[in-house]
């Protein structure tokens, strides 16, 4: 995942107005070094080397998810509203879970308390149920992300890294982001008035941790990496699935992987 590659000192802006955004990267990966004490200790999982000098363009990321390994437990949304500091109360996830049940009429129900963080309630009828699976959802980092397209302060941006960001500093609160991504991915932070969203737990990753939902997952449902380094997790899982994206109709390009996606799934 990440080396320690040198990054390049003085590069010029990725993208947006008057903004470094490897400045931002590397104020990332700076912030980060308290969450990975943090997060080693509460794991016990060390971390790979701290790279200091992070270079996003010696890395590109992505998420799989495997459908069928979810089993709806929902510590991935817990351990992310711990790790991202999000609300605690209902309607703010930065990843929450679905759940489907299909029924033998054919009508699809789709249910998702609390994001799925205090897991589910008792299925309806086995008689009525012909199947019901859940499947976790986040933003998905999409290579043509609308929410990119339409903020007018270049606030959301991509890294190249292959991640979608938002630079607080700059988010005004407009929302227009928040009504142009097609996966209700955003909301707007009670508090601080500006969009928020999964960042792939940026600060983790930057340090050479999996991001906090793939960590927590007692199931492997989520497998985080590189999109195309023959090594990666996210490689091999590409390799050995067939993967649909969400709406692909859409033309986003996400970079959220499903493998076993029933047709039911919006
Ligand atoms: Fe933007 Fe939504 Fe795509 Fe995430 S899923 S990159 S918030 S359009
Ligand atoms: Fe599914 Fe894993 Fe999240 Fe549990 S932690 S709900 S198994 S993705």
């Amino acid at each position: 995942m990440a080396d320690d590659t040198p990054t390049a000192g003085g590069a010029p802006a990725v993208t947006g107005r008057g903004m470094d955004r490897r400045a931002f990267v590397g104020a990332c990966a700076a912030a980060a070094v308290p969450a990975l004490v943090g997060a080693q200790s509460a794991t016990g999982q060390g971390a790979a080397d701290a790279a200091p000098r992070y270079d996003p363009r010696a890395h590109n990321y992505g998420m799989g998810v495997d459908v069928n390994k979810c089993i709806g437990c929902g510590r991935c949304a817990a351990a992310c509203k711990e790790e991202n500091d999000v609300p605690r109360v209902p309607h703010y996830f930065r990843t929450w879970i679905e759940r489907y049940v299909i029924g033998t009429d054919g009508e699809c129900e789709v249910d998702s308390p609390n994001g799925g963080i205090d897991g589910f309630p008792g299925p309806v009828a086995e008689g009525d149920v012909m199947r019901a699976f859940f499947v976790p959802k986040l933003c998905n980092h999409c290579a043509n992300a609308p929410c990119v397209q339409v903020c007018p302060v270049g606030a959301t941006f991509s890294t190249e890294d292959g991640v979608v960001l938002v630079d607080e500093s700059y988010c005004i609160g407009c929302r227009y982001c928040i009504q142009a991504c097609p996966y209700g991915a955003r909301f707007l932070h009670p508090a601080s008035r500006t969009a928020q969203k999964c960042t792939f737990c940026y600060h983790r990753v930057v340090q050479g941790l999996v991001p906090a939902c793939v960590e927590v997952c007692p199931t492997g449902a989520r497998i985080f990496g590189e999109v195309q380094r023959p090594s990666s997790p996210l490689t091999r899982f590409r390799r050995f699935n067939a993967l649909q994206v969400l709406k692909p109709q859409l033309n986003t390009e996400p970079r959220v992987y499903y493998a076993n996606l029933d047709g039911q799934v919006r």
